[in-house]
């Protein structure tokens, strides 16, 4: 992450876990003064909910910071004026309705919030977050589906310490020896009775002592012995004259990724849901606006012209779900202060609409589209 974003993405990461780390505190201070004692004990789980999500957040800006300051220190050794939460979080409790009002407001916020986080690009957020939803919506379970950019071993193992069942498709791996005919991965099972790999050719590959650092993951690596790859006749497809022997890396966490494996056997239906709601839009928006690349630069600037984008799309489906005639009745039933609004008015909205999306289409879209594949 280059600088200016990393630092961003740190303030960012602050505000969302002092709101919550101040609004806790807040909670808690009911613990022993609730009116009754399930409110008493309501109040405080979801302030041990809130401080434990502040937590996390205070970790990960921690690892984005990379300054060396853990949670603790970024949630009690920073100055007042360097913390970040909104003013009401911070309010003296007042009366339990004050409490209950404020508390209301701020899950709403907070429910909408991990909701629209829960498809960050950056992994960890997007695990906390679908933590957050869960324990705001009170769900046992929570499924979360997203595509192969989100495959993460790390947020698998969050997801499902944390109850929520993720389903993600693996990205393709070892695509490079399976191009050359060699036994990938896939090829060698884990055998859990012996701790080993059965290699193709049915010989054992075993773990070495030593484990292995690969970033934050630490990993067993299994290997089969060189006597043995020797004479196999199948090492034309697994073996090179230059490692004559195979090695197996695991993941110490690797049945995680075992359970998840198998869960995803049975997801087709599941995935071709998300990828009707979630890809649809994409698809018709890269299709028919030929909208390939943003125009602007930033993270406003980019939310700014994705969300013109999504007005102007939702905006057509939901003409050509109801009609003109049906939405125009619509809109009259829903507010009745509006039940005069002249047709006329809305035909002219309309046709401004539809003139602006056709005359980007035939004239904006292509030139862009000509003018990123020239660069
Ligand atoms: S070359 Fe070695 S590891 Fe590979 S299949 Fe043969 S015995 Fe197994």
């Amino acid at each position: 992450m280059s600088e200016p974003s990393a630092s961003s993405f740190f303030h960012y990461l602050l505000r969302l876990a002092d709101d919550r780390l101040v609004v806790g505190h807040r909670l808690s201070e009911w613990c022993g003064h609730g009116p009754i004692l399930e409110e008493d004990i309501a109040l405080a789980n979801i302030a041990l909910d809130l401080i434990g999500e502040a937590t996390l957040l205070l970790k990960l800006a921690g690892t984005v910071e990379g300054a060396g300051r853990n949670e603790d220190a970024l949630a009690y050794f920073r100055d007042a004026i360097d913390y970040r939460n909104a003013m009401m979080v911070e309010l003296p409790n007042g009366d339990f309705a004050f409490t209950i009002v404020r508390q209301f407001f701020f899950s709403v916020y907070s429910l909408l919030q991990m909701d629209a986080l829960q498809r960050s690009s950056n992994a960890e957020l997007a695990g906390i977050a679908a933590k957050a939803a869960k324990e705001a919506l009170g769900a046992e379970e929570l499924q979360a589906l997203a595509d192969s950019g989100y495959y993460n071993g790390r947020t698998l193992k969050s997801c499902e310490e944390d109850g929520i069942i993720a389903y993600v498709p693996p990205p393709e791996r070892h695509s490079r020896l399976a191009a050359q005919g060699r036994f990938t991965h896939e090829d060698f099972a884990y055998d859990a009775a012996t701790d080993g790999y059965r290699c193709p050719a049915g010989e054992l590959l075993r773990p070495t002592k030593k484990l292995k650092e690969n970033g934050d993951r630490l990993e067993v690596r299994y290997v089969s012995r060189k006597s043995v790859c020797d004479v196999c006749p199948l090492r034309g497809r697994c073996v090179t004259d230059k490692q004559p022997t195979r090695e197996v890396v695991r993941w110490v966490h690797e049945d995680v990724l075992e359970r998840h494996r198998a869960r995803m056997k049975d997801a087709g239906d599941m995935l071709r849901r998300r990828a009707c709601l979630a890809e649809h839009p994409f698809g018709t928006l890269k299709c028919r606006a030929g909208y390939r690349h943003f125009l602007v630069r930033g993270f406003n600037k980019v939310r700014g012209e994705w969300s013109l984008m999504a007005l102007c799309y939702n905006f057509t489906r939901l003409l050509s779900i109801l009609g003109f005639d049906r939405f125009m009745a619509l809109v009259a039933r829903l507010d009745p202060n509006r039940a005069c609004l002249p047709l006329w008015r809305g035909r002219t909205a309309l046709a401004a609409t539809s003139f602006a999306w056709a005359r980007f289409c035939t004239q904006i879209a292509p030139k862009r589209a000509n003018c990123y594949f020239a660069t």
